[in-house]
């Protein structure tokens, strides 16, 4: 066996960053920039207000309350040349430009409407107030993203803001998912004895969806050698990965372990993990290009827990992002999560939620068979359990947050 850092820095090393794509800012979002974006704009690019109410001059409403003159009105979107004299005020709305003369706005909510075009101001307020200066969210000439920076939604509105309408950023890999075996069906149809449902890739094209790839199905493919074979080529030329479920381990129709032997340059690995110890890794070459295989064990479990801790982070790093793995922190294991010793490191599939104590409180989601989905999948965090009796009742253990809620 060897250690999980072991096989992850093997796989790691392998995956390459994509090409540089340029794309609209509405394509880049949940992908990674890759090259810094300097703002060309201010943000915002006049002087404006940041309230409904009355453009001022701070000196003729410092003995408030006073009395002034409503000399025009502007609209967001609208300018006035009306310039601002003493005892007079404009009215004024949000995002609106400050008038030449005004140096201050005084919300409505501080002000009466009068006859006659007076307004009433009950407040004083200083120079400067409720006034939003050119480029005091971005200033013109900033670096305002580095390369590598994930375009979460409000990075895109950034973008936006500065008129950084086509950005550079890394391809989004296209991933094939095959799922492999005689027993599986996946078509509805009543099993006949020794099938089984289709679950894997069902659930892990949404893995690989939500990892920020594009997830391709190619099906379920027989135990057949010449299948199998045929299917991965066509992958691996129109693919940038591929993850494969089953087939990986000591079985005498472990066809993916036969066809991938013998086609790309691979790695069979026994993992000191619980679930998921098979898992294969290797390189399919295909038109000079090398296609990343991912080899997860067929065990539904030990296929989720393989993809998290091996396939995602090296997608991540395809996509160009540079926080690869999911979150840890210490979590208190409130009932203990007991296991045996076996030489390997228990990720065990826990339920988790923050307590008033400002500490994330873990609880065993049950079953924790790697043939056992159900239980998994109720599942929003893994408990990383060293080798040996586990954690008692009470005890501090390191672990992966999947999910916040
Ligand atoms: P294997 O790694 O192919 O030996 O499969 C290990 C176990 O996982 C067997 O019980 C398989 O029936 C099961 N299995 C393999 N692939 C899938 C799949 N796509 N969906 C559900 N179970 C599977
Ligand atoms: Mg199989």
């Amino acid at each position: 066996m060897i250690s999980e850092r072991e096989a992850r820095e093997y796989v790691l090393e392998r995956c390459a960053v994509g090409e540089v794509v340029e794309t609209s800012i509405a394509d880049a979002v949940g992908r990674v920039l890759a090259e810094p974006v300097v703002a060309l704009e201010d943000v915002p690019p006049f002087v404006n207000t940041a309230v409904d109410g009355y453009a001022v001059r701070a000196a003729d409403v410092a003995a408030a309350p006073v009395q002034l003159h409503v000399v025009a009105e502007v609209a967001a979107g609208w300018s006035t040349d009306r310039q601002l004299g003493p005892g007079e005020a404009i009215r004024i709305m949000t995002g609106a430009p400050m008038p030449a003369g005004a140096d201050a706005a005084v919300m409505v909510e501080d002000t009466e409407r009068l006859d006659n075009n007076e307004v009433l101001i009950r407040k004083s307020v200083p120079a400067g107030a409720s006034v939003r200066a050119v480029g005091d969210d971005v200033p013109a000439g900033t670096a305002l993203f580095p390369a590598n920076t994930p375009i979460r939604p409000a990075v895109a509105g950034v973008l936006a803001s500065v008129n950084a309408s086509r950005v550079r950023v890394y391809r989004r890999p296209r991933v094939a998912v095959v799922s492999t075996g005689d027993e599986l069906v996946d078509d509805g149809s009543p099993l006949r004895p020794g099938q089984i449902r289709e679950s894997n890739k069902t659930m892990l094209l949404p893995l690989v969806a939500e990892s920020g790839c594009e997830a391709i199905d190619l099906g379920v493919v027989r135990d057949d050698e010449s299948a199998l074979e045929a299917v991965l080529r066509g992958a691996a030329s129109t693919c940038d990965a591929i993850v494969t479920s089953g087939g990986v381990s000591m079985g005498e129709y472990d066809v993916v372990k036969a066809v991938l032997s013998r086609i790309a340059d691979m790695r069979w690995m026994q993992i000191a993990i619980k679930p998921a110890k098979p898992f294969a890794f290797g390189l399919l070459e295909s038109d000079g290009r090398q296609v990343p295989v991912f080899g997860l064990p067929g065990n539904p479990v030990s296929s989720m827990v393989s993809f998290e801790l091996f396939a995602r982070p090296a997608l991540r790093k395809m996509m160009g992002h540079t926080v690869l793995d999911r979150p840890t922190l210490l979590a208190v294991a409130d009932h203990g999560l007991a296991r045996r010793p076996d030489g390997r490191t228990a990720y065990m599939r826990v339920f988790g939620e923050f307590g008033p104590d400002g500490r994330y409180h873990v609880t065993s989601v049950g079953a924790q068979g790697s043939h056992q989905l159900a239980a998994t999948s109720l599942a929003n965090a893994m408990s990383i359990v060293p080798d040996g009796d586990g954690i008692e009742p009470g005890g501090s253990v390191v672990t992966m947050l999947l999910s916040i809620a």
